[in-house]
């Protein structure tokens, strides 16, 4: 068997298109220069359109992880209270920086599998009648669970306190959709990794002019994340200091690639995928995580395993040549999970439950052979008759 060809179908880092490699290629240029200002140009322009948004997209060199603490440290002041509204372990771990950084965490904890529900966080609001709560933290797609929260309504809910809310679509942006401004989001993050068809390295945030002005009484300490300084830096076409170069020519090939396809575009093909997934899944006789379908994620499937999970991926991985997720945190030894975002299209999506399929039957689980393939099949054929 020829073992580099693997098909990587885990909620990131994503595969990357040729396109993108190649451009990661290019020399390096001088960051204070022209030809550095018309690919800074191109890049923000193209991440506005994906963040649906008028305001900056600031790009910082970091993983995911570094645009949470971003967005805490240049809109609030130690001993703040946030309010927590977590799915999953994304939402754990973001708890984790706001405590790190001195914050007062409020919590309302749905348990694995279930989204946040927009009533009960109505309700915590309300309850805050001294408005003790200056921003609201959610994930809009909860990778561990492979749970899309209703961002939307929540932002409704936020609205009506006052609070900042601040959207973590590390797995959601350019996948699912997310309109920043038309929603009233205050701050949304991503990462390049993901639906971006880019390698890990860049978080991209951007802030509405609400967020902007809280920035001007924040009092945490910041350097490195400081949204005056990227700001004004931004207004030079610039970053602060040495961008990642290589980095951002990748970035302007993917989102050239996401502009061709449309944004709209993207979001239907994740639609899709997640569809065929979801059938695929339930075809072979297992059921997701998603306590309520409505809630499952197209960008991730979450599923829970009739075998231990490891077994299961380690011969999809050595045998089938697909590498598949495995759980998080409590949800280690009950699930796996396929992903399905970025540069993946829906025959990616077959091979997945091909190898799925296998690797239950390999491991002794009843399965049909071919069952899965066919109800993906079926969800493919409808989409393309419209
Ligand atoms: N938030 C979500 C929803 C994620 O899925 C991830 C990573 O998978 C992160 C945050 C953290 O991103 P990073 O690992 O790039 O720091």
């Amino acid at each position: 068997m020829i073992t580099e060809k693997s098909l990587l179908m885990i909620p990131g880092p994503t595969p990357i298109p040729p396109q993108v490699a190649a451009a990661m290629t290019q020399p390096m240029i001088n960051h204070r220069g022209e030809a550095f200002f018309s690919l800074f140009d191109e890049v923000s322009q193209g991440l506005r359109s994906l963040f649906r948004t008028e305001q900056p997209v600031y790009i910082f060199p970091g993983a995911g992880s570094g645009g949470w603490e971003a967005a805490l440290v240049n809109t609030l002041s130690p001993g703040d209270t946030v309010l927590s509204v977590s799915v999953g372990d994304f939402g754990e771990r973001w708890v984790k920086v706001a405590r790190a950084l001195g914050l007062t965490v409020e919590r309302l904890v749905f348990e694995p599998g279930q989204a946040a529900n927009p009533g009960r966080i109505a309700e915590r609001l309300n309850a805050d009648k001294a408005r003790v709560i200056k921003a609201v933290l959610v994930q809009h797609n909860e990778t561990s669970t492979g749970i899309t929260n209703d961002v939307r309504t929540i932002a409704q809910v936020v609205r009506e306190h006052g609070a900042l809310l601040m959207v973590d679509s590390v797995s959601g942006l350019g996948a699912l959709p997310l309109e920043f401004d038309a929603w009233g989001v205050d701050v949304a993050l991503t990462g390049a990794q993901k639906a971006l068809m880019c390698p890990p390295g860049l978080s991209m945030i951007a802030f509405s002019e609400r967020a902007r002005a809280a920035s001007e009484s924040s009092k945490m300490p910041r350097f490195y994340w400081d949204l005056k300084a990227v700001h004004s830096s931004y207004l030079k076409r610039q970053t602060p200091y040495t961008p990642a170069i290589s980095l951002f020519y990748a970035l302007q090939a993917a989102l050239r690639m996401i502009q061709a396809e449309t944004v709209e575009g993207a979001w239907a093909r994740h639609r899709l995928m997640g569809a065929m997934c979801r059938a695929g899944v339930k075809a072979m006789g297992l059921s997701l995580l998603a306590a309520d379908e409505a809630w499952a994620s197209n960008s991730v499937t979450a599923v829970r395993s009739p075998i231990e999970p490891k077994k299961l991926r380690k011969t999809a991985r050595e045998q089938l040549g697909v590498q598949l997720a495995g759980g998080q945190a409590e949800l280690e030894a009950s699930i796996f999970r396929i992903g399905h975002l970025g540069y993946v299209t829906p025959n990616d999506v077959i091979q997945a439950l091909t190898a799925t399929e296998m690797a239950l039957a390999l491991n002794g689980h009843p399965v049909e052979l071919g069952a899965a393939v066919t109800a993906a099949q079926r969800e493919w054929v409808r989409h393309l008759h419209g």
